[in-house]
């Protein structure tokens, strides 16, 4: 099985062809069908599994298809990532992959300019990539709004408990439609784990490799 067999735009599958990416990831093959299908994924994988791509190929895909599109100017992907680090990995990532039509990209994290942040929030952005506390304040000082958000994804969702942004995690998805689209990752499957998810997702689809 390739990445021709999703059924992606050429625009899409020059991008992978660019990043490197000869076949699909373990991970890759099982979650990019369902989440194109629309439905919520719990996906069991560590860092390394190519897990980013394969919640950032169907985004990106379930963004083209919105026919509101060119109305609004918050994010219709928001990924929520527990650090720094991971959050850049994934901004990364989102760039390369939003390339292909032009989407825009933001990132948001503690210890950096909220100013900067503001602006380029303000400017307008279709995914957003960022630590759960600072979009709340982003939220909060209006740079942004979740009108538009329909695919949720929460990445390392068991080190989110380990930082202890479970509450800003919670509060977020109160504030997005309920009827969006939402893929949860994590390395290990605990019960704090489960429990959010049950919470948060509706029947979702369990992957894990
Ligand atoms: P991740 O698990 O998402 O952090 O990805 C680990 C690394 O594998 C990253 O450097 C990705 O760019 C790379 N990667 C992801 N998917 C593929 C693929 N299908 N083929 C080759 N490299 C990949």
């Amino acid at each position: 099985i390739s990445f021709a067999h999703f059924g992606f735009e050429e625009a899409l599958m020059e991008t992978i062809r660019r990043a490197g990416y000869s076949e699909p990831s373990g991970i890759q093959r099982q979650a990019i069908p369902v989440a194109l299908s629309g439905r919520d994924i719990i996906g069991i994988a560590a860092t390394g599994s190519g897990k980013t791509a394969a919640f950032l190929l169907p985004m990106i895909v379930h963004i083209m298809d919105q026919p509101e599109l060119e109305k609004g100017d918050g994010p219709i992907g928001v990924i929520l990532a527990p650090t720094r680090e991971l959050a850049d990995q994934i901004y990364n990532e989102a760039k390369r992959f939003a390339k292909a039509y032009g989407l825009r990209v933001a990132v948001v994290y503690g210890g950096a300019s909220k100013q900067d942040q503001f602006k380029t929030l303000r400017a307008g952005v279709e995914i957003v990539v960022a630590a759960p506390g600072r979009l709340i304040d982003m939220v909060k000082i209006k740079a942004t709004n979740f009108k538009r958000t329909s695919f949720l994804v929460l990445d390392e969702a068991d080190r989110v408990f380990d930082f202890g942004f479970e509450p800003q995690v919670r509060s977020i998805c109160d504030n997005i439609r309920p009827d969006r689209q939402t893929l949860l990752f994590s390395a290990t499957f605990q019960k704090r784990v489960e429990r959010l998810a049950r919470e948060v997702m509706t029947d979702p689809v369990r992957i894990s490799i």
